[in-house]
């Protein structure tokens, strides 16, 4: 049984124990983003980083394997720098929104994508616990600035935010609403600009929204059912996997910045045609579980790498859609499950921060 030891524990680990095993073992945290727990290690994320002590060597803990007497280092400031700008490196290139621009744009933070599903939902009590978490602003001429940032309004008209906020304020409020507010920006990856073409592919993803009209209240606030209607017009613009996204969560750790290798933006595409998921090749950070996971079930052509390097991409292989690509629904989920980033989400996923 070898003994490694990790900053200034020493640690017993079984024969054939990778670095991550280890340090498990005895509690210390390291990030992982490709790797997953059943499946082999493939070490193309880097954010697993730890150096082994006495030289400059730095190694991914997922894929290597403890031998006896070895140290590492896991929790120094050296270390962490380097998982910090593996990290940022993978951020660089993630086209997509954490928050939605409503949100960024808000003078509180208010998290009003969440309460406008809520009103769409049905849930207006949920909606008002949001909605009564920020201070009211007054009613007004012109829109506020979180109106006028919504990405509706680049499309034909912006969903009338202050009035389904004033809409939802006026109603009981089911329980506080649970991470509604900030008083700092929330972390988040800003896509930026989108072209018309973009914002029409980026509008694929909420169809429900359609070309729908902008709903004026026939009186001083929306009825309910005036309210569900204009909150069907919103575009979902926030990310889909806010929780479990474990990219976002590990850069927040590690206070990563997504700007520090911002890389021009390479067009907004949406992969709408499989029945069950949907893909946004933005947002995948090329971690290849998706293609072990599907090439091992021996399902549909599966998922291939594209290109070496940091221009390598994850697309289904030759011209096939994602329909031919996962079409086993079990498999489709274990990929969806495992994507580190909201890359892969199921349709049927809904996730939200309460
Ligand atoms: S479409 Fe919805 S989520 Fe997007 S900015 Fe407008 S209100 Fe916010
Ligand atoms: S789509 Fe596949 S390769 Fe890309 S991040 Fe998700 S699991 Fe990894």
């Amino acid at each position: 049984m070898p003994t490694i030891r990790i900053d200034d524990k020493a640690i017993d680990v079984p024969d054939g124990a990778t670095v991550l095993d280890a340090a498990r073992q005895v509690g210390i945290e390291i990030p992982t983003l490709c790797f997953l727990d059943g499946q082999s290690p493939l070490t193309t994320c880097m954010v697993c980083l730890v150096k082994l002590a006495g030289t400059d060597r730095f190694v991914p803990a997922c894929g290597t394997v403890a031998v006896d007497g070895q140290a590492y280092e896991s929790e120094t400031p050296e270390v962490h720098a380097m998982r910090r700008e593996a990290l940022e490196l993978l951020l660089g290139d993630h086209l997509g929104d954490c928050e939605a621009p409503c949100r960024l744009a808000h003078p509180h933070y208010l998290d009003i994508p969440r309460m406008i599903r809520h009103i769409a939902a049905d849930e207006p009590g949920r909606a008002a616990a949001i909605a009564r978490a920020a201070p009211p602003g007054e009613p007004g001429e012109t829109a506020p600035p979180f109106e006028r940032a919504c990405r509706r309004g680049r499309r034909d008209e912006p969903v009338a935010i202050d009035a389904l906020l004033r809409f939802a304020a006026s109603r009981d409020a089911d329980a506080a609403g649970a991470d509604a507010m900030r008083d700092h920006r929330p972390f988040s990856v800003i896509m930026g600009g989108l072209d018309e073409q973009e914002l029409e592919a980026f509008a694929e993803a909420a169809p429900d929204a359609g070309k729908q009209p902008r709903v004026e209240p026939a009186g001083k606030l929306y009825t309910l059912d005036e309210a569900r209607r204009e909150a069907g017009r919103c575009l979902h613009c926030d990310c889909r996997t806010p929780v479990s996204c474990r990219l976002r969560h590990w850069a927040e750790r590690y206070g990563a910045d997504p700007r520090t290798f911002r890389k021009k933006h390479h067009g907004f595409r949406l992969h709408d045609e499989h029945a069950s998921l949907v893909f946004e090749p933005g947002k995948c950070i090329a971690c290849g579980l998706c293609v072990q996971i599907a090439r091992e079930s021996g399902n549909g052509v599966g998922m291939t790498f594209e290109g070496r390097g940091f221009a390598v991409r994850v697309k289904p292989p030759f011209a096939a859609g994602m329909d031919e690509t996962l079409d086993d629904e079990a498999v489709a989920r274990r990929c969806a499950e495992a994507c580190p980033t909201a890359a892969l989400v199921m349709r049927d996923h809904g996730e939200e921060r309460e």
